[in-house]
This record gives structure tokens, sequence and C-alpha cells, in this order.
């Protein structure tokens, strides 16, 4: 039997904040067949089974949970005329815009003449962490705990240790807190949490202890989660804390797998897809946006950014791409800089992201530089530490016409 084709002007993989405001964008802008592609039962993305406030404040103007989000981005895609195809999982992306994709009627290919790829982040599993002891029942990350929690309505354990201090930790001890569950501890292995002041004082408000300087060694159990062994990094001392469950929060990850399994260049530094200050990928038909660029932003972030990608797609397509032949300079960061996004920019192009965005993985003090064996194009002071975004406006860059590359990095 012959595999059906759809052919559209936009294919949008994921159905998240992003990818419905860039779909939204694009009917605003008259692009006539814009399809939004997911995997899950429902649109929506992440904010799905994020049950709790705020979200929507800057897009919709009214502090909404995550869920109330989610179908607020949906019923808006719709109303602009999107097609919401769920259940649908793209499983190889071709070059030229040629996807294919596991429909519940089986395998159909789409041919589209720009694609949209926004399939967000997730959190670093057990296995990926190298974590000591069996496999019991109990360990979670938090996005597995809230789709359980929020969508269906189960709890895999009562009294759960929580590992980790991003944001999305905090995020797990309130999803805990609506379950009804009793965390018996949050644990950090560095000197203060990574999050910004105050959501120490979450924690402390729901009585869970907060352990600093403290390391998961062992998950104790067989069948079942029974405790965890931890060490102190300052003093090496060791302990048992007994728990029934375990929480693995944050150390987000750009969820990349098509595109490492594709044609398309990913970034090694941010784990991302490779992009220009248009969001434009390695293959001039692909285009990104939202945290599949890097681990992680907020929902309203990624809308923002799905919107303006979204934007630059309709340009691109009244313009027939004329702008896919000019020369880009690569930037490449080093230690202890650990991402740069957009990684390539066009020189002497206005329009597109209005900032390079960067991270650390440690916390530094120094010299920022952006240069090349020639010339400084970029040099300022900072103090910072991992996961705090930092923004350099990409007109304050010299014009750097015949430049390949440019090395981004911290003299301490
Ligand atoms: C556990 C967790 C909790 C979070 N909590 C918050 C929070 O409280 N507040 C906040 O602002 N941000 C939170 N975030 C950050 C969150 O990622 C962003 O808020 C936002 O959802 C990012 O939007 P996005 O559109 O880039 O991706 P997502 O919302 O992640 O959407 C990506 C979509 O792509 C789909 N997809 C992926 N691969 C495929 C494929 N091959 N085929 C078809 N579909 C595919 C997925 O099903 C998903 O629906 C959280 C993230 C996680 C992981």
């Amino acid at each position: 039997m012959n595999k059906k084709i759809m052919q559209v002007d936009v294919a949008i993989i994921g159905a998240g904040p992003a990818g419905l405001a860039a779909a939204t964008r694009l009917r605003q802008r008259g692009v006539d067949q814009v399809v939004v592609l997911d995997r899950e039962a429902e649109g929506g993305g992440i904010p799905r089974h994020c049950g709790h406030p705020p979200f929507g404040m800057r897009e919709f103007y009214s502090v909404l949970t995550g869920p109330q989000y989610a179908k607020r981005l949906v019923a808006q895609a719709i109303t602009a005329g999107v097609r919401v195809l769920t259940r649908h999982t793209i499983t190889r992306l071709l070059k030229g815009g040629e996807l294919e994709v596991a429909t519940p009627d089986g395998l159909i290919t789409i041919m589209a003449k720009r694609v949209l790829i926004a399939t967000g982040v997730r959190e670093t599993p057990r296995s990926a962490r190298l974590v000591t002891g069996a496999r019991p029942l109990g360990i979670t990350t938090t996005g597995a705990l809230q789709s359980m929690f929020y969508l269906k309505g189960l709890v895999p354990f009562k009294r759960p240790v929580v590992i980790g201090t991003e944001l999305v930790a905090f995020s797990s001890i309130m999803t805990a807190s609506n379950a009804g569950l009793e965390p018996v501890a949050m644990i950090e292995s560095g000197s203060r949490i990574t999050a910004r002041h105050p959501c120490e004082l979450l924690p402390l408000f729901k009585g869970v202890p907060l352990l600093l300087n403290t390391e998961l060694e062992e998950i104790l159990g067989v069948t079942k989660v029974e405790g965890v062994s931890v060490k102190n990094t300052k003093t090496g001392e060791r302990r048992l804390i007994e728990c029934d469950g375990v929480i693995f929060t944050g150390q987000f990850t750009p969820e990349s797998t098509l595109a490492r399994m594709s044609h398309l260049k990913v970034d090694p530094a941010s784990g991302g897809l490779h992009i220009n200050q248009f969001g434009r990928c390695s293959d001039p038909a692909y285009f990104a946006a939202g945290n599949i660029l890097r681990p992680v932003e907020t929902a309203g972030w990624s809308y923002r950014e799905g919107r303006s990608v979204g934007g630059w797609i309709a340009d691109d397509l009244e313009r027939a791409s004329s702008l896919i032949h000019d020369p880009e300079v690569t930037l490449i960061c080093e230690d202890p800089i650990k991402l740069v996004v957009p990684q390539r920019i066009i020189s002497g192009q206005s329009g597109g992201f209005t900032h390079l965005q960067l991270r650390v993985c440690r916390p530094v003090t120094g010299e920022l530089i952006i240069e090349n064996d020639d010339k400084t194009f970029w040099q300022k002071k900072i103090s910072t530490l991992p996961e705090r975004r930092i923004l350099i406006p990409i007109t304050d860059l010299d014009y750097f016409e015949g430049t390949k590359s440019l090395r981004v990095y911290l003299k301490e």
C-alpha cells in the first residue's frame, strides 16, 4: 500500500508553548497550511502537567495554572486556523523538510516547505546519572511524577527524597504537597541552592529538610525503594535516609533525539540544534525554537521565542530564502562557558534574535570575551552562577566580515 503524503506550508513538531505560539503567528501572518504535530494525546506541552500557577501573565494577562495555560494556547492556535494533530509522532527528519510520521492510522509522509522543531526538554533520569543500587520501584523525575499525578491521579510513593535544587525541584515539592506526599529531604551537592532566593523558603515552609553539601551515593531496596545513602561533601560523613521514593529533578537536556538521528547539526555544548539568529538550522528548510535550543527556559520565554521564530519563517517564505547563502560566523564557547545560543550569526544582518544567550557551568567571576585571533569584538566583567541567563546584545558586537569563527571565553 502506498504511504499517505500530506503537503503543507509549515509543519511544527511539538505542541508546547513554543510550537503553538509559532503556529499562531504564522497563521496571523497569512501562511496558509500550518500543522502542529504532537505525540501526546493532547496539545499544550509540559504545562499540561504543571498543576500550579503562575503561567500566562504576559501572554494572556491572567495568572493561570499550567493546564489552563496549555488549553488557552491550543484554543488560540485553533482559532487562528492551525491544524493541531495529536498522537502524531515524528520518527524521521529528512532533507528539505520531509518528515516520517507515525499516526494512529499508520505511517505517513509530510512534505513541508519549512519545518519548526519545538520538542522541548526533559530531565536527566536516574539511568543517565549513574547512581549505584538496584532498580526498585519508586524512582521518578519531576515530569514523570507530575504526569502521573495531574494527568492520571496516581502517586508512586508517600515519602520521597527530592534530588536537586533547580527551580523544577521546588515545583516537585509543590506537586508532592498537592498529592498529599511528605518528602523527607531535599538534597543538594553544592553549598547553595541552584534556583534563586527565596526558593529555599519553600521546603522550610513545607517542613522538608534542605540538606546542602550532600551527595546521593546509593539507592537502597530491591523491589521497592527503602532508603538512600548520602554523603556530606565537606566532612565525608555518610548517613542513611529512610524513604520510599526518589525524585530526580532538573539537569535538563534538550529533547533532541530526532535531530541527532538526522542530517541536522546538533550543538554539543547546548545539546540542542545549531541555529543562526533567525532560528534556522543547518538545513535551511528547518528552524528550531523553545527549550529544544537549550536547557532550560520558562514557558513564557519559550512562547515568545516561538512567536518570533514563527514570524521569521513567515518572512522567509515571502522572501524565498534570500538569506541562506549569506556568510555566517560560528561562535565557539570554551569552559566554563557552558553554551551560547544562537551559535551562528549572519554578519551585518539586522533582525532575528536580539541577544546571544549564554550560561556557565560553575560560579564564575571574570572578563567575558568574544574574539578571534586578530580582534576582540566584545568584553565585559561578569560575576554569575550556573543556570543564570547571560544576555549579550548582538548589535553590541562589531561587524565581523571575513571572520569564520569567534571564541567565547572567560578570563578569570
Ligand atoms: C518537569 C518539568 C517541569 C517544568 N515546570 C515548569 C514550570 O513550572 N514553569 C515554567 O515556566 N516552565 C517549566 N518547565 C520548563 C518547560 O520546558 C517550559 O515551560 C515549556 O514547556 C517549554 O516549551 P516548549 O514548547 O519548548 O516545549 P514543551 O512544552 O516541552 O513541548 C514539547 C512538545 O513536543 C512534543 N514532542 C517531542 N518529541 C516529539 C516527537 N518526536 N514527535 C511529536 N511530538 C514530540 C512533546 O510531546 C511536547 O508536547 C518545566 C519543564 C519540565 C521538564
